[in-house]
């Protein structure tokens, strides 16, 4: 029986962590398959304040979570197969660890990008492949980016790329896409921004050191060609990781769990939601972290006045 458990390790679950330990809450974290989450898969983080010279993805989630650790959180390595979240104590089905009990539960899953599945896609993420324009636009200064993707996310990360690159050439597997309209006019407004319609994408091109192009079909001919670029931004949308939660916790119409505005409390009294789980708008690290400090604070205040469990016994 633990008073918290925090379940995700990107830099909302470990944040959370901290704060959590640091107030003697002896928190367990559970990390899943991608422990530190999506900043493992990134390279350089530069925008992540107090690292004037930025800092390696997986370093930064390192010393989060020895941060976490020095302050006495517990660690275990499990996938989450289920969560019963009908009474409390909340009960957690760990695989590898059994059945966990826990006062309150913390849900920092996260999202995950979504991919193509093509060859050459995923062998050259972080050489070339990026599903996130803001980590990863700066390292394409002066070259030529192509975005795949016809949502608001292809036109906001095709916009926002323009500030880097000499041209970003927006790939879209139909004539029409999904985009707003007034997202798909600013980037239609954009000079730097050119299209390649109906194109489905076939492979990633690479040359060992790095990208060099983006095999695509014309859908119209038939035809088989190379675009010429360094850099392939996957911007077909994210999931967010709610499928152990098999429907008990409240999401938007998108699968993103829903907060009440300003805290990070969810539709269950005492469970609570920070990170990208329940952020499909901002998505950065430091607003991850920020949200992981609020779920801390939540659930210290909750548990205050809602323990079931007299922790005043234990030791
Ligand atoms: P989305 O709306 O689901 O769009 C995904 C796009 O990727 C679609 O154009 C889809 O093509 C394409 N796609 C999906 N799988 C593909 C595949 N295997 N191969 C090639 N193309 C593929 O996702 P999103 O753009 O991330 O947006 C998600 C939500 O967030 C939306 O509600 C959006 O409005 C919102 N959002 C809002 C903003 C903003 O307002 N600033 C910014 C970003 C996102 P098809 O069209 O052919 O299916």
């Amino acid at each position: 029986m633990y008073k918290a458990i925090i379940i995700g390790t990107g830099p909302a679950g470990l944040t959370a962590a901290i704060y959590l330990a640091r107030a003697n809450m002896n928190p367990l974290v559970i990390e899943g398959p991608e422990p530190g989450g999506q900043l493992t898969t990134t390279t350089e983080v530069e925008n992540f304040p107090g690292f004037p010279e930025g800092i390696m993805g997986p370093d930064l989630m390192a010393n989060m979570r020895k941060q976490a650790e020095r302050f006495g959180a517990e660690f275990r390595t499990g996938w989450v197969n289920e969560v019963d979240t009908s009474k409390r104590p909340f009960t957690l089905k760990v695989e590898g660890q059994g059945e966990l009990q826990a006062e309150t539960l913390i849900i920092s899953t996260g999202a995950s990008a979504k991919y193509l599945g093509i060859a050459g896609e995923r062998e050259n993420v972080g050489r070339g492949v990026s599903t996130c324009a803001t980590c990863d636009g700066f390292f394409f200064r002066s070259k030529k980016i192509i975005v795949i993707g016809g949502g608001d996310s292809a036109m906001e990360e095709a916009n926002f790329l323009t500030r880097f690159a000499s041209e970003v050439v927006l790939v879209h597997r139909r004539p029409e896409m999904r985009a707003s309209k007034i997202m798909q006019d600013r980037a239609r407004g954009n000079a730097k921004i050119s299209w390649a319609l109906d194109r489905t994408p076939l492979e990633v091109v690479a040359n060992g050191m790095g990208v060099t192009g983006l095999k695509v079909k014309n859908n119209e001919t038939g035809e088989e060609e190379i675009i010429e670029t360094n850099g392939v931004f996957v911007a077909i949308g994210h999931t967010p990781n709610t499928k152990f939660l098999n429907g008990q916790l409240d999401t938007d119409e998108t699968g993103y769990l829903v907060v009440k505005p300003g805290t990070s409390e969810t539709n269950i009294p005492g469970i609570f939601a920070c990170g990208d789980v329940q952020d499909h708008k901002y998505r950065q690290a430091i607003t991850a972290a920020g949200s992981g400090c609020m779920a801390a604070l939540d659930c210290e205040k909750f548990i205050e006045g809602h323990a079931v469990h007299d922790w005043s016994q234990s030791v």
